[in-house]
């Protein structure tokens, strides 16, 4: 298994032949070095960012600083990339302290609408589907003409395991199933997940959102259902079979059954991961998908998290190529002012802190 991001191209270069060339058929892997000199003035302080407990000598920081390598990673078929920056890198991952958070949380369950959703959520035309640990509603502001919502009981969102996670999905499913068979124009179903407000949750209170459209599904899923369909042209080879082997062969992937939770290469923010399923939504997939979250939260500090949900069509069109995917990226500290994403991730690449050899650890706890 790589030690960290820093190393892969190596690692890459002492892989087998076939699994070498799947890697470089999919990905450009590099290393590189900036330097920079430091004024005697700024010295101190950058002694402050850049020491490391087992440091001896001042001088080890300013070394740090002064020579700093970066990973880089692109997919030559979704155009994906991501710049990894040794110092950002070797900061340990590690739980953050939130009791402020909880508090926050607490107080708002006071006058909370979500805490009762019957009331205070308002409903699609045709009612609502009622789950053991959530309830279905109409999301008041309209992303699109067909936008629910999976309001949770509990209030905490954090507050979730196995069991809530594949009551949520499920009536997530049983909404966009039925809305498909009022209609069944609309086909391609989408759900996400915005956890607290630094992610772009309205309310703390947890829930979820499902979509569904129809001649396409949305635009990022799309372009994936593109790049599928090119590399299968090119290579006569499965695209999500053959991203998955790759992180595989590099040790970036932890199986829950049918599925394969991934911390990807390419992530679109912090500590990034995807949990690839098969062609329908089933139980190991939502067990991947509750295992990660709790991972993330738990043993990776996270607190505000966006999931998306790329999801096959409902009526099983026989050329869709690309299993059920779930997402996850870590969304930033709600404490912070400082927004985790700027014009780089905009319009560059993204420059990612966290590892991903280290992120799939989380899962072995
Ligand atoms: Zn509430």
């Amino acid at each position: 298994m790589p030690e960290s991001i820093l190393t892969l191209a190596e690692r890459v270069a002492e892989l087998g032949h076939a699994e070498r060339e799947r890697v470089y058929r999919l990905f450009e892997i590099s290393t590189l070095t900036g330097q920079l000199t430091v004024p005697e003035p700024l010295m101190s302080k950058l002694v402050d960012w850049f020491a490391e407990a087992d440091d001896t000598d001042p001088r080890q920081a300013v070394a740090r600083a002064s020579t700093q390598r970066v990973a880089r990673t692109f997919n030559r078929f979704s155009g994906e990339g991501a710049l990894f920056n040794e110092l950002r890198a070797r900061r340990p991952l590690c739980a953050r302290l939130h009791e402020d958070l909880d508090a926050r949380i607490e107080r708002a369950r006071a006058g909370c609408d979500f805490c009762d959703p019957q009331r205070m959520t308002t409903a699609d035309t045709w009612g609502r589907i009622t789950g053991r640990h959530s309830v279905s509603a109409a999301n008041a502001s309209m992303y699109d003409a067909h936008h629910g919502m999976v309001v949770f009981r509990e209030h905490h969102p954090h507050r979730f395991g196995r069991e809530q996670v594949q009551d949520y999905l499920d009536v997530a499913m049983q909404w966009l199933r039925h809305t498909h068979e009022v209609d069944r124009s609309l086909r391609y179903p989408f759900i996400m997940w915005n956890c607290l407000e630094k992610a772009g949750a309205s309310q703390p209170h947890g829930h979820l959102q499902m979509l569904i459209t129809r001649d396409r599904p949305y635009a990022r899923q799309a372009r994936h259902m593109t790049v599928a369909d090119a590399y299968r042209q090119q290579t006569h080879s499965s695209y999500w079979d053959d991203w998955v082997a790759v992180h595989e062969s590099l040790g970036l992937t932890r199986g829950r059954g049918a599925a394969t939770c991934v911390a990807t290469l390419t992530p679109v923010k912090e500590k990034e991961m995807v949990i690839v399923g098969g062609l329908t939504v089933e139980e190991d997939f939502i067990n991947a998908v509750a295992d990660t979250l709790r991972a993330l939260i738990d043993r990776l500090g996270v607190l505000s998290f966006n999931a998306g949900f790329f999801l096959p069509p409902l009526d099983g069109t026989p050329e869709y190529d690309m299993p059920a995917i779930a997402c996850i990226v870590d969304r930033g500290d709600p404490a912070r002012l400082t927004g985790d994403i700027g014009a780089m991730e905009l319009y560059g690449s993204t420059v990612v802190a966290s590892d991903p050899c280290r992120v799939i650890e989380a899962l072995d706890a």
